[in-house]
């Protein structure tokens, strides 16, 4: 597989792309590592994946270069992605020494529950976010004993295969986190099938995590799935519109629109509206578009050619109210666009549809009953924004939406502490937080008689 940096079109690495018999292979020594990594003792397990958030740390640029020049990150967000993977495993470092079971009261004897770990485990992950995403399911399953095998997305390969040299280094056993790049169809799809792997954790789109889901349950496989979004930001009249309109271009065209959270419907209280959109405009037309390199860029490129072209094909002329600018020449450039104004069949597709670019459709609404009614009209249920001034509507318009991580009067929803994940189609599971361990381990419970 070439490896394309999506600012200048040039190849910048090959990544030779496993088959089915390499991912076996893997699994097999993943399998053969694991009775050894569990039995290695809670404290000892925390400090080892201390050790690996602090190398991490120390190769927290190298990281950052390869997330700009491999995916087209700008230089902030790629800094903060390797500086999140550093607290996400730091985190979880936390974890194995509190992964305790329970004492239950019994007649004729002690009744305890054991968190055991599952075994192998495989995550799969896409391109919008390669390093991020892998910890997210490598940290907590590390830390709750499980070995583990990443599959990275095609284009994106080359965080997750630099982080399981730093693991090594760090002084994780061999076959304890193993990376296979290679086709989603074939290693992804054995990793799924391989009746010794015991959990999938799948981030991706809707359309693969069924099939996914629908595989792993001829095996009664656990499965986490994070999948796609279409998320809303509901902006009512009482609201800041001032914060609430500059805020909002860069929660839909962060990572250039390629985020499961994008913001990428817009409503807001018919009786600003306008105001709203003038505001608007005027903030995506300062959105600054260019080297990701360059720490002055707010989006870089998309991922490749053939993503902006199913980007563009969403964008009809006819339905665009204001856009920015992005360079010209080489590279998957997309201006930041707005979509407004119109009713055609075309803004629809838009409105409803993830469209994973820099395009965000808006509409008008009339009350908080409408608000949420249009908010809801969607398979998707992953985030979303509120912003109004006055408390008990924030609090009953976040109860009546249907999505797993919204946030009032600003746009933030992801923090390792807190749980993410979505409702409805946006997935099954929680990641990050307090508890994502109980995803990695089976309670087991044990009666052990006095008489
Ligand atoms: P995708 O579904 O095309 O691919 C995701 C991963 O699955 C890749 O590694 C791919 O190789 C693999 N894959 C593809 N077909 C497979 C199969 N049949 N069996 C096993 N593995 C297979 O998704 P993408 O285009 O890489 O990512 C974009 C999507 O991811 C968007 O829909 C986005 O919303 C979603 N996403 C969700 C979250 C979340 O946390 N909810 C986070 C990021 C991205």
């Amino acid at each position: 597989m070439k490896i394309v940096n999506p600012a200048t079109e040039e190849v910048i690495a090959e990544v030779e792309m496993a088959d089915a018999a390499e991912v076996d292979r893997a699994v097999e020594r993943a399998r053969a590592a694991f009775p050894a990594w569990r039995a290695v003792a809670p404290g000892d397990r925390a400090r080892l994946l201390r050790r690996f958030a602090r190398i991490v740390d120390e190769h927290a640029e190298e990281l950052a270069r390869l997330e700009i020049t491999g995916a087209g990150h700008t230089a902030g967000n790629a800094r903060w992605e390797a500086g999140n993977v550093r607290d996400v495993l730091d985190f979880y470092a936390g974890a194995p020494e509190r992964d305790h079971g329970r004492q239950i009261p019994v007649p004729g004897g002690v009744d305890v529950t054991f968190a055991e770990p599952l075994g192998v485990v495989g995550i799969i992950v896409p391109w919008n976010f390669p390093m991020v995403i892998m910890t997210w399911g490598v940290a907590p399953a590390l830390a709750a004993g499980n070995t583990v095998i990443v599959k990275p997305a095609e284009w994106t390969p080359l965080t997750a295969l630099r982080l399981a040299e730093l693991a090594l280094e760090a002084g994780l056993p061999e076959g304890v986190l193993q990376v296979v790049p290679g086709e989603g169809e074939v290693a992804g799809a054995r990793l799924v099938e391989h009746p010794d792997v015991r959990k999938i954790v799948f981030t991706g789109s809707t359309e693969v995590g069924k099939l996914i889901g629908a595989k792993a349950a001829e095996q009664v496989k656990r499965v986490t799935l994070e999948l796609g979004g279409k998320s809303a930001n509901i902006v009512f009249a009482d609201s800041d519109l001032a914060r609430a309109a500059e805020s909002a271009p860069m929660a839909v065209f962060d990572n250039s629109g390629q985020d499961c959270c994008a913001r990428s419907r817009i409503l807001v209280q018919r009786s600003v509206h306008d105001d709203f959109l003038a505001r608007l405009t005027e903030a995506v037309r300062e959105v600054k578009v260019g080297d990701p390199g360059d720490p002055a860029s707010q989006m870089g490129p998309l991922i490749s050619a053939e993503h902006r072209e199913r980007v563009a094909s969403f964008v009809t002329e006819a339905d665009v109210y204001a856009r920015g600018s992005c360079p010209s020449g080489p590279g998957y450039w997309f201006p930041p666009t707005v979509l407004a104004g119109s009713s055609s069949e075309s803004f629809r597709r838009a409105f409803t549809e993830e469209i994973f670019g820099p395009v965000v459709a808006v509409v008008p609404f009339e009350d908080e009953a409408d608000a949420v009614r249009i908010a809801n009209d969607t398979a998707y249920g992953l985030s979303g924004s509120i912003w109004t001034r006055d408390v008990g509507r924030a609090l009953r318009v976040a109860r009546a939406v249907e999505a797993g991580n919204l946030s009032v009067n600003s746009h933030s929803s992801v923090r390792y502490w807190t749980p993410f994940g979505g409702f409805k189609q946006s997935g099954l599971g929680r990641e990050l937080g307090p508890d994502a361990l109980s995803a990695f381990t089976e309670t087991k419970n044990v009666f052990i008689s006095t008489e």
